[in-house]
Formats: C-alpha cells, structure tokens, sequence
C-alpha cells in the first residue's frame, strides 16, 4: 500500500516537475528570444544626433541605424512620443523632436520600441543637453500691449482660442520633406531664446527668430505643409500657421498681405505672405516661430539640419492625403 501510494505521489511529482520544466523552458526560449532580439539590436543599433551639442530650445534630429529587417520604430524623449521614420536604401531611422527651453542640463534617456521579425525590442540611449545662456534684453513697446483695454483684452482672449484650436490640430502623418529652408534671405535681428522685459515689467522669452525686412517682402514656406490659419490676431498681426505634420508647425508673424488661404496645401518654399510690422512688433520684421508638440524650438537649428532626402510617398507613413 505504502509502495504504491509513494509511486503515485511521485509519479505525480515527476509530473508536476515536467509541468514545471516544460513551462521554465517555454519561459526561458521566451525570454531567450526577446534576449536575442534586443541583444542583436542592441549590438547594431547606433543612435546619433544633430546638431552634435544638443542645448535647451533646439530641435533635434534623431537617426538610428537598425538591422534592415525592423520593421517599426518608436520612441519616448523628454516626456514626448517620437516618430520615426526609415530611408530606403541607408537602413536610417530619423524623427525631428525638440528639448523644451525649460530643461535643465543633464542626461535623458531616448527610450526605443521597435518590432524586428515577430519580436519586440528595446534600447535605450543616454544623450547628454549641454546647458545654454540665452541674452537679455529690456524692450519697449506701446502701453496697449501691455496694458490692453477691456476690448482689446476681448480680442486677445478670443486669439487665444483660436489658436489653441488650431494648434490641437495635429496631423499624425510626416508631410515635411527634405531639408529646412529660410523663409526669407536676409540678416536676422533677435535670435531664439532672448529673454525679453517688456517697459522694466513683463518678462517673456523671444520663442522665434527675427530677421529684418523691410514691408512687403515675399515671404516662403520653410517646407512642406498645410495652412492651418492665415488672418490677422492682435499681438501676432498678420499671421500664417503652417502644420508640417507630425506634430511640427512653423508661424510667421507680423505679415502685410496673405498669398495663402486656409486649408492650402503649400510646397517648400511657396510664397505664403509678405513681411510687414503688424500686431506687438517695434517695426517692420518678421518673426518665425518653430513648434513641436507644443514646444517652442530655435529656427535657426531647423534650418541646419541636414535633413534626408525622402520622399514622404517613399516610406512608411504615407497616406496625408
Ligand atoms: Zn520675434
């Protein structure tokens, strides 16, 4: 009795052994799996960065070199999804993001999820933001745009609404292509990031770049994108919003004329408006402004990325129109 009680307890323990290999094993191929995945990637992946001093307030262009057989790249950066995209041919994956101009200097991580086979990987590169001294300067400007009365605080108010609106308005496609070009060709009079105080009292920071031009001088897309907006706002004045998808927008600001409607799709380098002195501005000028994902960034650094030459048709996330 004993005997073949004892067998039976064993044979059961073997079994529930065998259970418990076979599940250990399943687990550990698993695990094996997803090991190899990421160890392979890990070993080919090789991230690199434009502009190579990365600082508070500058777009940066991701790229991430990957065995040709992954099929999908994502990412999360200073608390943003990053989107990237593939380049036929250089086995390249790049995606236009930005560093707030709040962030303090420091390292931060790009956390990567991409799908290669039928795995999931994930690598995660430290990159270093070197810290950055932006100039201030004291500016004096005309008691209504500091002091603005009830109905032009109307008028501000209701601005504001329509641009939160329109900034909402994020195109999930990549409809920018190839490299960034100057809205107009002349000198630029105040760069990205002063920090502004406006009659010794409101302080702001200058979230564009300004170049000097005179009214009435034609101004150009920087590439590729819709015309989210085209009218005149109070600080603004003569403003244009150009959604470049994905979450990138350019704005010029203190225009004279439109050369664009709303909803027009526009080609790099399209005339869009001509310069003018509108809205909260000192004098004729105009100011171009950079957007990702809500986040103000240095338009001079968009414009010096060397950006690939791809056809949005080409890659993955076609479809915009
Ligand atoms: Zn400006």
């Amino acid at each position: 009795m004993w005997g073949a009680l004892i067998t039976i307890q064993c044979m059961a323990d073997v079994s529930a052994i065998r259970l418990l290999l076979l599940r250990s094993t399943v687990l550990g191929m698993f695990l094996a799996m997803a090991g190899d995945a990421s160890a392979a990637v890990s070993s080919a992946a090789a991230v690199t960065w434009q502009p190579a001093k990365l600082v508070r307030g500058s777009p940066v262009l991701f790229r991430v070199s990957l065995p040709t057989n992954v099929k999908g790249l994502s990412g999360k950066w200073l608390g943003h999804e990053v989107k990237f995209f593939s380049v036929p041919g250089n086995k390249g994956w790049y995606a236009l993001a930005g560093i707030p101009v709040e962030t303090t200097a420091g390292s931060y991580d790009l956390e990567l999820t991409g799908t290669r086979g039928a795995a999931n990987f994930q690598y995660v590169k430290r990159i270093r933001v070197s810290p950055a001294n932006y100039p201030k300067i004291a500016i004096h400007v005309g008691k209504q745009f500091t002091e603005p009365s009830p109905e032009q605080l109307k008028h501000i108010a209701s601005d504001k609404e329509l641009k939160q609106s329109i900034f909402a308005k994020e195109t999930e496609v990549r409809l920018w292509e190839g490299g960034f070009q100057a809205p107009v060709s002349a000198a630029t009079s105040d760069p990205f990031g002063t920090e502004r105080v406006f009659n010794g009292e409101v302080k702001s920071r200058h979230l564009g770049l300004d170049y000097a031009v005179g009214p009435g001088t034609p101004v150009h897309a920087v590439n590729r994108g819709t015309v989210l907006l085209a009218r005149d706002l109070y600080f603004e004045g003569g403003f244009v919003a150009i959604d470049h998808g994905q979450g990138l927008m350019s704005l010029y600001l203190h225009l004279s004329d439109f050369k664009v409607h709303e909803g027009d799709e526009v080609s790099s380098g399209q005339l869009i408006a001509l310069s003018g002195g509108s809205g909260r501005a000192t004098g004729p000028h105009l100011h171009l402004a950079v957007r990702w994902q809500g986040i103000y960034l240095n338009p001079a650094v968009l414009l010096k990325l060397e950006l690939p030459e791809s056809h949005h048709v080409e890659t993955a996330d076609q479809g915009s129109h």
